[in-house]
């Protein structure tokens, strides 16, 4: 069931901070996604490849899929003719794949950096070490087919607010440092997505310029 009163407070939110809203479709039926997408949006996220394609083939093909999850790069090929964005980039070899998947399919496919900022340590993302060591590589700057538009965080599952303030506040910093360090002129590098459910008011507070939200709109899981 969708939650049409906090999609539509959403909505607003977002549009105060310029934020866009990629609602997190994982786990729901295919009818939920149509409902929704009947009042207007277009842009859903997925963690998972297999019900990703699925859910695609059966929806409008107007929709702008978001892969939020973690992808094995044997599975790259199966999103690369459709996919909107790839928000979960965690490897150089990763991105490699999806470069040359891209390319097939004579596409240039935009992607976001997903970075590690909780200190759960099954999240998956790059520490700083790794993000500077990936873009200052021979490699990196070799690829013709992504294009890097931003970062990606989760910040850590707690009720302590200061704490995911911290993390999100932290994760803004590297952002801009990383726009400043290696992205200077190329004004893609944009996108700064961080926020779900339970924390996108923060995200927001602290400059997200994209929320991934599930729960609250489309009802708990
Ligand atoms: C599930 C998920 C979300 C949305 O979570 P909610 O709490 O349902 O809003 C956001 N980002 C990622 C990476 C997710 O896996």
């Amino acid at each position: 069931m969708i939650q049409l009163d906090n999609y539509r407070a959403l909505v607003a939110e977002c549009s105060v901070h310029h934020a866009q809203l990629v609602s997190v479709s994982k786990d729901k039926s295919v009818a939920d996604i149509q409902a929704l997408y009947n009042t207007g949006q277009r842009v859903f996220g997925e963690n998972r490849v297999q019900e990703l394609t699925a859910k695609a083939t059966q929806l409008p093909n107007d929709i702008q899929w978001h892969l939020i999850g973690h992808l094995q790069t044997n599975k790259v090929k199966l999103v690369a003719p459709f996919i909107a964005m790839i928000q979960s980039i965690d490897s150089l070899r990763l991105l490699e794949e999806v470069d040359k998947r891209a390319a097939e399919n004579n596409r240039v496919i935009d992607c976001l950096l997903q970075v590690h900022i909780a200190t759960e340590e099954t999240k998956f993302g790059l520490s700083d070490g790794e993000l500077s060591a990936m873009l200052s590589s021979a490699s990196f700057q070799a690829l013709r087919n992504v294009r890097i538009c931003g970062l990606m965080g989760i910040a850590s599952l707690t009720d302590n607010q200061d704490q995911v303030r911290a993390e999100f506040h932290s994760l803004k910093n590297l952002f801009e440092s990383t726009r400043k360090h290696y992205f200077g002129d190329v004004t893609h590098f944009s996108q700064l997505s961080m926020g779900m459910s339970s924390d996108y008011r923060i995200a927001l507070e602290e400059g997200s310029t994209m929320v991934r939200v599930g729960s609250l709109i489309f009802g708990s899981r």
